[in-house]
Order: C-alpha cells, then sequence, then structure tokens
C-alpha cells in the first residue's frame, strides 16, 4: 500500500523536475503531503525553496534529522516512460525524486506508527547539485530554529542491487573544488613568435606540470585527483593566442589535501608564468566539502540497516567515493551518517536514460523509520 502510495509520488516528482533552488512545485508538494500525514509543524521557504516538518512523540527531548534532496539537473530526458519530465531540458538524473518519495513514505509511517520517543526533523533540501542548497538552509538557521542532534541522509546507487544497502565510517565523499588559471602574453603571427609572449605553450606546459601534484606532492597514502577539463585560448590558424583559460577540478578527502592541491597549484602557475613570459592567475574554490560519517552514527544505520534489510543485504564498503555530496554540509555541525541503497541494473546517475527504481522506495522508508525508533528508542 505505501509502496504503491510512494511510488506515484516519485512518478509525479519525476514527471515534474525542478532545478535547484527552483523546487517550487517539489516543495509544495512535499509540505502538503507532510501536513496531510498530520505533522505538527512543516515550514516552507527554509534557504529558499527548503521544508523542514517535525513530527514529535512522547516526552523525550532528543532530536535527530532524516534528509532527502529535491532538485533536478539541466539535462533532456531520453525516455518512453509515462511519467517522463514534462518539463524540457530538465530531469530527475540522480534520483532525488525518489530520495524525495521515500522520506514521505518515512513521515508517512512513523506519524501513524511512531514507536519512537522525542523529535524528528524530515529536512527537505534545495539545490545539492550545485552544493548550495545545505548551506542556503544552514545560513537561514535551520539549525536554531529547528535543533537537532544528529542527522541521516541516502543516495540510490545504480549497479547496487536493490535492498542493498552500503556505507563507510570516515571520509565516504570526497571534496569537490574547482580551478581556473589565466595566463595572459602577447598575441600575434603565428610566423614570428618570437616578438610576443604567446600563452598556448605555456598552457600546455601549464597543464602537464599540474599532473605532478598528485604523483608527486601528496603522500601516496592519500587519494586525490586533480583534473583538467577545459584550455580555451582565443588565438585562430594564424594567430598566435594572447590568452589561454585552463579550468578544471580536484578532488580530495581531507581538507589539508585540499589546501595543499591549492597551494602547490599556485606554486607551478607562478613558476610556469615566469618560464614562458606570461602574467598568471588562479581562481580556486570549494565547491563540495569532504562527506565524512561519524563512528556512532555509521554503526547505528548499519545496525538499522541490518534490521530492515537483512544482514547478507548490508556491507561497509572498503573505500570511499570520489562523487561530492552537499550532505556533507550538515556533518560540520551535528554528527551523522551517510549511506548508499541499491537501485539495480539501471543507467549510472546524471545519464539521460536514468530513472530511479521504486522497488528501492519501501527499503529506503523503512530503513527511515527504523533509524530513528533506534536513536528515539522508546523508554
Ligand atoms: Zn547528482
Ligand atoms: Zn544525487
Amino acid at each position: 500500500m505505501l509502496m504503491r502510495e510512494m511510488s506515484g509520488w516519485r512518478r509525479e516528482l519525476h514527471a515534474h523536475p525542478e532545478f535547484g533552488f527552483e523546487e517550487r512545485r517539489t516543495s509544495a508538494f512535499v509540505a502538503a503531503k507532510l501536513r496531510e500525514f498530520g505533522l505538527g509543524e512543516v515550514v516552507e521557504g527554509i534557504g529558499g525553496t527548503g521544508v523542514v516538518g517535525t513530527l514529535t512523540r512522547g516526552g523525550g527531548n532528543r532530536a535527530i534529522a532524516l534528509r532527502a534532496d529535491m532538485d533536478a539537473l539541466r539535462i533532456a530526458e531520453q525516455s518512453e516512460l509515462p511519467y517522463r519530465s514534462r518539463n524540457p531540458g530538465i530531469m530527475h538524473a540522480c534520483g532525488h525524486d525518489g530520495h524525495t518519495a521515500m522520506l514521505l513514505g518515512a513521515a508517512k509511517l512513523l506519524a501513524e506508527e511512531g514507536g519512537f520517543d522525542g523529535t524528528v526533523r524530515f529536512v527537505f533540501q534545495p539545490a545539492e547539485e550545485w552544493g548550495r542548497g545545505a548551506l542556503a538552509m544552514l545560513d537561514d538557521g535551520l539549525l536554531e530554529r529547528f535543533p537537532f542532534e544528529e542527522i541521516y541522509g541516502l543516495h540510490n546507487a545504480p549497479g547496487l542491487p536493490i535492498g542493498q544497502f552500503q556505507t563507510r565510517s570516515g571520509p565516504i565523499m570526497s571534496a569537490e573544488d574547482n580551478f581556473e588559471i589565466v595566463l595572459s602574453g602577447v598575441g600575434g603571427h603565428a610566423a614570428r613568435p618570437h616578438v610576443g609572449s604567446e600563452t598556448l605553450v605555456a598552457a600546455c606546459a601549464l597543464v602537464t606540470s599540474l599532473q605532478t601534484i598528485v604523483s608527486r606532492r601528496l603522500s601516496p597514502a592519500e587519494i586525490a585527483v586533480v583534473s583538467v577539463t577545459e584550455l580555451i585560448t582565443d588565438g585562430t590558424r594564424n594567430a598566435l593566442p594572447g590568452q589561454a583559460r585552463i579550468l578544471g577540478d580536484a578532488r580530495s578527502f581531507h581538507p589539508e589535501v585540499s589546501a595543499g592541491i591549492e597551494a602547490q597549484m599556485r606554486v607551478i602557475a607562478e613558476g610556469i608564468a615566469r618560464a614562458y613570459n606570461v602574467e598568471q592567475s588562479v581562481i580556486y574554490t570549494r565547491e563540495f566539502v569532504p562527506l565524512v560519517n561519524q563512528p556512532v552514527q555509521t554503526e547505528a544505520a548499519l545496525e538499522a540497516a541490518r534490521a530492515v534489510l537483512g544482514a547478507e543485504y548490508v556491507s561497509v564498503v572498503s573505500e570511499p567515493f570520489t562523487g561530492s555530496e552537499d550532505f556533507a554540509r550538515f556533518l560540520a555541525h551535528v554528527p551523522g551518517c551517510f549511506s548508499f541503497l541499491g537501485n539495480g541494473a539501471s543507467a549510472p546517475l546524471h545519464n539521460p536514460r536514468y530513472d530511479f527504481n521504486d522497488e528501492g522506495l519501501i527499503h529506503g522508508a523503512r530503513f527511515h523509520a527504523e533509524i530513528v525508533r533506534r536513536r528515539l528508542a522508546v523508554g
């Protein structure tokens, strides 16, 4: 029954995807459902389009939060499904429709059946994909207005069988940093390179040197990635470029490593610019911070998953993933755990043919409810 209902909500959300901070229809849908379930307090507009629902049972004064993300991506869906996206160029390619539906399912379950003593905050965040929604909610006073002591989140995992659950204590998702290096010189005639100080050869040397940050500057024990993804110049067929822009993305699991990558990048850019007689500037931004699960909450999540899914379906992953998650921002303030739930043999995340597998919904809803009953145990 709940399974069919959740599938209906999920497909409704899937058909009407909205980009980060534009989740107006989605958040109105979420708020209406939470009110329908009889939650004591449902507040919209937290951090733009975020929603927080509060459910209290018993006299306990502990509070925990469960979080789902609501935003979709600017990807044109390739699908013949009856519930395919009605918004051209936008689709739920990361399964946030499913995450929202299963947290709504948990809210309904807990509102109907209780079985806990304390307060549950259902946190529906906007703009996960940009890495801005969690901060927007925190800046809007999330923790002061709706205090909680722990937080839990789930993401679907294509390729992992339905009903399987994975997590680990410690770092599980990486930081994502972006960089843009601009080299400025004097372009000119392709036949007379010695007259100016063109930037293309310098840019190529720079791209090659950036490869040494991970291979020669970081400890081999650290996991990190520095990827140059774009090299853009203003040169043309017979004119040497006066400007080159090098853009890319770096991943790491500890703030010191991220700081080390930035520092080394600046050293390399300065050295190359001097060697090639050009000017340089480096812009280095931190889009996502590393997601680090706390041991106590991770153990609780594993126990809850074993109780709901069976021990043979629950595993501890040995290595972190180099993807990033905005959930990490909450963990800078309260301990918690982020986990993965199988989505079966679906297309990968962010693929135009991806679809959330509705068979996973009930597992997600039950897991969320179980964690509440364990962390806010009666008696
Ligand atoms: Zn995503
Ligand atoms: Zn996602």
